[in-house]
């Protein structure tokens, strides 16, 4: 069997007969890779927690029929560590593996900026140097963006006039003018748009300067325009305090 290298976020596990378990990656160069751990499960396994969620881990693997095999894996970084001893951050975190999984469509077609947006993403997330919630709304902004559904917080999406406008629909892709607004339209405050603005920009001394109710709307946007690009909702989202 052919073996490649790679690096990879560790995005999920699940069970796979007695002893082994399905691990879903997200890798730098071949995109989403569903790969089998043999004996993972065993106790004396030597693959410790190397292949747990969250793990930034250095992979060979072997090109398997339907799914690849992992043949060696070596610990970059071990983000679950850092982020275990918060719940914020463990549960934001999870958010972030949820997403990427589903954002990246395809397996093994190439997502390097997902990839970098995930590292970045957990990397900040285990500093601990912003809050979570501003972590977790500014990956999921940028993610959406990346899979192609950048939205607009400035531009009114319809007709392109600078703004800025008051009216926000997650289906229409962003801000509307009041020409061009759709019924059922949110209308954020003004410093929530700017909020929005600066997450997807990552101005985070921006950010840091907002009001916790503007905060709060703009965290309930983010999830709303998330939910519209989802066919299904997030399982982890609800463990979140939003
Ligand atoms: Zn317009």
């Amino acid at each position: 069997m052919p073996l490649y290298r790679d690096e990879a976020i560790v995005l999920r596990t699940h069970k796979l007969g007695e002893a082994d378990r399905i691990i879903t990656l997200l890798t730098r160069q071949h995109g989403r890779v569903r790969a089998v751990a043999k004996g993972v499960r065993r106790t004396t396994s030597r693959w410790g927690s190397r292949l747990e969620p969250f793990t930034h881990v250095d992979l060979q693997l072997a090109e398997g029929r339907s799914l690849d095999i992992i043949t060696q894996a070596e610990t970059i970084t071990p983000f679950h560590g850092r982020l275990g001893l918060d719940y914020d951050r463990y549960t934001s975190g999870t958010v972030m593996l949820e997403t990427a999984e589903r954002l990246v469509v395809e397996d093994k077609e190439p997502a390097v900026q997902q990839f970098l947006l995930l590292v970045g993403g957990l990397r900040a997330m285990a500093a601990g140097e912003q809050r979570a919630g501003a972590i977790l709304d500014s990956y999921l902004l940028r993610s959406l963006s990346v899979a192609g559904y950048a939205p607009s917080f400035d531009h009114c999406v319809r007709c392109g006039e600078i703004g800025p406008h008051r009216y926000f629909s997650p289906s229409s892709g962003g801000v509307l003018c009041a020409h061009c607004r759709v019924p059922g339209s949110a209308t954020p405050a003004p410093e929530t748009l700017a909020l929005l603005g600066a997450l997807l920009a990552g101005d985070w001394p921006a950010v840091a300067a907002s009001e916790p109710r503007h905060v709060k709307e703009a965290s309930g946007l983010v999830s709303a325009y998330l939910a519209w690009h989802l066919e299904r909702g997030l399982r982890s989202m609800e463990h979140v305090e939003r």
